[in-house]
């Protein structure tokens, strides 16, 4: 089937044309995400532009009015092996400039204008969605821990789900250290440290709500998290601050009518600023009223949150300095999942040289991990949700003397508990029994 010119035009960006300086392109980024490839192009001021998608091959193509740019290449080695083959771009009639993007597949492109903010100028946003995953390899090695998990007999109670959120991604460099360190660079390293403890626990499993170098606005994230299904949040974070003498890890909850202090709410401000430097596209306004509704089923969680943030911050004076001795609490907006414990760790002050050099060590990065992981563990010990194979362990359970005659097989259908449920909780290594032998039912 062929299909020739232009299938569509999306979106029409009418910017104010008073000015007749010509627009400059500057430069380019691109970051991937599993689902999507988002460009990013500098822009001396708003352009208008148009963007239509053509086949055979698939291609995406943006026009600017008003435009010049000076030869805006890509490396080779920027050129995505999934989504983008290359791009081209050249003078287009009187004042235009013309960019094509060759693609290996067929997409969903969108577009927007970003305003300029502390770090950046105007930007053009072009979004690419694809629905088919790449890397597929990828994909099977992240599934795999999950798949052999779930496998397990239903009986034996749910895993526990940890979402795991590394802050910032993509456009958003998160603060930045006093020798350049990004902290969405250390905040993944630590992250997939904590997903592979979670997944080494028995009856716990962690989802990644960002897995690579790509932004999600902060209500993708509170979205993914409901997905999810998680049980817990924790949204992982490395502080700055203009003194560079500022150090010690922190633990935040949401708090919904205020910030506990002014430094909480100066953070708060900034992390939830993020969405204007990693890009949020048009479709995403409606976040003031998604986030006054989440606001209404959310009291109950918050008191979970501080209890669990407490477990954490407490083995986190393990590893080094603290900030404050308890939990603190602001308006941060990935904290805002209805019923689902969440909490945002500040790992070490990036902006402090001798906790930004710890920050990327692997050592260190793993010690903060793993205290996280023990603050975690020592919470749901305590409070195991319902269904799940920790609550299922901490069940009071029926005790049943063996009497002649007596199987395993009898045993099940007489208290209606699957036999690979005793088998678990009496950790019987075969079916044989004696008589006079004690056996505990659990009451499932
Ligand atoms: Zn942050």
């Amino acid at each position: 089937m062929m299909r020739t010119l232009a299938t569509f035009v999306l979106l029409i960006f009418a910017a104010s044309l008073q000015a007749a300086e010509p627009v400059r392109v500057d430069s380019v980024r691109m970051w991937q995400a599993p689902d999507s490839l988002r460009m990013v192009f500098d822009i001396s001021a708003e352009a208008e532009h148009k963007l239509f998608i053509l086949s055979n091959p698939d291609r995406v193509v943006i026009d600017l009015k008003n435009t010049q740019a000076s030869g805006l290449k890509l490396e080779p080695s920027q050129l995505d092996q999934s989504w983008l083959k290359g791009m081209r771009s050249a003078a287009r009639g009187k004042d235009g400039y013309r960019v094509v993007l060759d693609l290996h597949r067929r997409v969903t492109p969108s577009t927007f204008i970003l305003k300029p903010n502390s770090r950046y100028g105007h930007r053009l946003v072009v979004d690419l969605k694809g629905s088919e995953t790449i890397a597929p390899t990828k994909t099977v090695s992240n599934r795999s821990p999950v798949e052999i998990k779930s496998a397990r007999d239903k009986n034996s109670g749910r895993d526990i789900v940890i979402a795991i959120d590394a802050g910032h991604g993509g456009e958003d460099p998160g603060a930045l250290g006093y020798r350049g360190t990004r902290e969405k660079d250390v905040v993944l390293q630590v992250a997939r440290k904590l997903k592979a403890l979670v997944d080494k626990e028995e009856g716990m499993r962690a989802v990644m709500i960002r897995t690579g170098d790509y932004y999600i606005s902060l209500r993708d994230r509170v979205t993914k998290v409901r997905d999810s299904k998680a049980d817990l949040l924790i949204s992982i974070h490395a502080d700055a601050f203009k003194n560079h003498k500022a150090r010690g890890s922190s633990v935040f909850a949401l708090s919904p009518e205020g910030a506990t202090s002014e430094a909480a709410r100066w953070l708060a401000e900034s992390e939830n600023s993020a969405d204007l430097i990693g890009g949020v596209s048009l479709d995403d306004k409606d976040e003031v009223l998604a986030s006054v509704l989440l606001d209404l089923s959310q009291t109950a969680s918050i008191e979970a949150s501080l209890d669990v943030g407490q477990n954490v911050l407490a083995e986190l004076k393990g590893v080094g300095k603290v900030h404050k001795h308890r939990v603190e609490q602001a308006g941060f907006v990935v904290l805002k999942s209805p019923d689902v414990p969440s909490i945002l760790v500040e790992t070490a002050f990036i902006s402090n040289p001798d906790e930004e050099r710890k920050l990327k060590t692997s050592k260190h990065q793993t010690k903060l991990a793993t205290a996280v992981m023990t603050g975690v563990r020592g919470y749901f010990s305590k409070n195991p949700p319902p269904g799940s194979l920790l609550a299922m362990r901490n069940a009071p359970k029926q005790a049943h003397v063996i009497r002649a005659g007596e199987t395993l097989n009898s045993i099940s259908r007489r208290y209606r508990v699957s036999m690979k449920t005793l088998r678990d909780s009496n950790e019987l290594k075969n079916d044989s029994l004696r008589t006079g032998q004690v056996i505990h039912i659990p009451s499932v």
